[in-house]
């Protein structure tokens, strides 16, 4: 039984892309895999490892699933495939680690065909990683293929990205993504749960499995119950630094967006949270665009150090007393 990850519908187009590598014996030494969460860029890596694995693809670049390499991936014991993550999710990926692939990576391949490391997210390593990276590129191990992972590519230093070939995942067709989640048994709330998903079929089905819309209305009306001074910065922030701290942000985000538009009058349609339009309507009206901007602004920095060791609740509390204050009357 093979575990090469299935090609999800909207990613044939990639796929062939990628294939065309492999079908014209041209593989790069570093791909780029950029696109927004959840979009499956984890997968199509991973399918396109297992075929530069494959010491016999067949026509249409697709493992042969019996060869040696093939096994070896199936039972994830490849000693030519290597992935690099951070020790603990949101962490940067250490220098140590680093070292560690770059010994390795020294060596020749064990096998006949390609070696691949997958790194992500590619976002999470700090500089002295990119500079061993840069550095194995400039005189790389023969047959080894760096495949980088990343959703916020703007984070990668321009002298790493100007090393890779780039395949950009664009947000797949919303009415392709809705048939694909009533394929998963996910019957109701599709348009909403790709609109706060920002179309990422993945992420949708993991909220739609996980009750995560129900967690954002909860964590929405904690946000409300602040600004009608029901509750403390404090209480929210210590609450909210247990969940997952960048769902939250862009959960937030999209309030703020929201409200944005609502000054602007535009209509429900037009909202992220369009199940929210009323409360957020509501609430627009007592607030300064102005002020909103503000506290979009402050929002964006607080995305920015999120990832960073900075005290993840004083963060939240910093944004949370702000938008208390833009609500004091
Ligand atoms: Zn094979």
């Amino acid at each position: 039984m093979t575990i090469t990850p299935n090609l999800l519908p909207w990613q044939e187009a990639d796929w062939q892309h990628l294939v065309r590598y492999i079908t014209g014996q041209r593989i790069p030494q570093a791909l780029l895999f950029a696109g927004n969460k959840g979009i499956g860029k984890s997968r199509l890596a991973e399918r396109f490892a297992h075929s530069l694995l494959c010491s016999e693809t067949d026509a249409n670049g697709l493992p042969c699933g019996r060869c040696h390499s093939c096994q070896l991936v199936n039972a994830q014991t490849h000693p030519d495939y290597i992935r690099l993550n951070p020790e603990e999710p949101g962490k940067t990926i250490k220098i140590d680690q680093i070292r560690h692939i770059l010994s390795v990576l020294s060596l020749k391949p064990q096998y006949e065909a390609n070696r691949v490391v997958i790194v992500e997210p590619a976002d999470q390593l700090n500089i002295s990683a990119v500079n061993a990276f840069l550095k194995f590129l400039e005189e790389p191990t023969e047959r080894t293929v760096l495949l980088l992972i990343t959703d916020k590519p703007s984070r990668l230093p321009a002298t790493l990205m100007s090393r890779c070939q780039k395949v950009y995942f664009s947000r797949p067709d919303p009415e392709q993504v809705k048939q694909w989640l009533l394929d998963q048994g996910i019957k109701k709330d599709s348009d909403l749960l790709l609109s706060v998903s920002k179309g990422s079929p993945l992420l949708a089905l993991d909220y739609a499995k996980n009750d995560t819309l129900e967690l954002r209305r909860k964590c929405f009306d904690q946000w409300l119950d602040i600004a009608a001074l029901r509750t403390h910065p404090y209480i929210v922030s210590e609450q909210w630094v247990k969940l997952d701290p960048g769902l939250l942000l862009t959960w937030i985000t999209g309030w703020v967006t929201d409200l944005i538009k609502c000054c602007f009058q535009l209509p429900a349609e037009k909202l992220i949270n369009r199940d929210l339009f009323e409360d957020l309507y509501k609430s627009a009206q007592t607030l300064e665009l102005s002020h909103l901007y503000s506290v979009y602004d402050l929002m964006l920095t607080t995305r920015n150090r999120i990832d960073t060791q900075l005290n993840k609740q004083l963060l939240f509390e910093e944004l949370l007393i702000e938008w208390a204050r833009l609500n004091e009357k």
